[in-house]
């Protein structure tokens, strides 16, 4: 991330391309402000590989992340406005933002892993939406996938563990659909409540689940 030779921003949009920031507590008041509003979050569940820029390598989460969403399969911020290199949301940007100077990374590393929101710190607490997170925390458990993953290096017969990883796939299939269509919930804002699809975490270690 550090780059020497710069001493201000030059407005390249690396970092923006990169990914999004993580959000803080410190960030609850432009959430409450809408400027950015839940459909344009993803959580990361604990465990899950997510870049981790204090050791510059992929890592497993300590715990749950709430990040602003890519763009389709990408991590390009969504506020990143790729044609003009611009932040759409400059005035109200994120915490992290604030603090990333990529000549000089040390106040945003700072500030990473530290004071992080998880999605009950953005719900009412009466919202119905709560219990189907834990149903699908329950039904579709980030360890278990990881437990299975790293079987498949290990074990002499894969088929038990791929269609364990097929069942885990279909039931976090089901939950999201019957949250759209019986809860009425938008797929956008599915991403914040249930995390990325177990299909794209597992393609992104190589596998495909038909
Ligand atoms: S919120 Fe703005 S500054 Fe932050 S990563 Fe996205 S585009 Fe870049």
């Amino acid at each position: 991330m550090q780059n020497n030779k710069r001493d201000s921003c030059i407005r390249c949009g690396t970092c923006c391309v990169k990914g999004g920031p993580t959000l803080h507590h410190e960030d609850k008041d432009i959430l409450r402000a809408g400027y950015v509003r839940h459909e344009h979050l993803v959580t990361i569940r604990k465990g899950e590989l997510m870049f981790d820029p204090r050791v510059n390598a992929l890592c497993p989460t300590d715990r749950e992340m709430i990040k602003i969403r890519g763009k389709g399969s990408r991590w390009t911020c969504r506020f990143f406005d790729e044609a003009n290199s611009t932040c759409t949301i400059y005035e109200h940007r994120l915490l992290e933002c604030r603090l990333l100077k990529c000549w000089d990374p040390a106040e945003l590393l700072s500030v990473i892993g530290k004071d992080t929101i998880v999605r009950a710190d953005i719900i009412n607490p009466g919202d119905p939406v709560l219990a189907l997170i834990a149903a699908h925390e329950q039904e579709c458990p980030v360890h278990e996938v990881n437990e299975l993953i790293e079987g498949l290096s290990t074990a002499a017969d894969n088929a038990t563990i791929l269609a364990r990883l097929t069942h885990l796939t279909r039931q976090d299939q089901a939950i999201r659909a019957y949250a759209v269509s019986e809860l009425g919930l938008s797929m956008e804002y599915s991403f914040f409540v249930f995390g990325r699809p177990l299909s794209q975490i597992l393609s992104a270690h190589g596998i495909s689940i038909r």
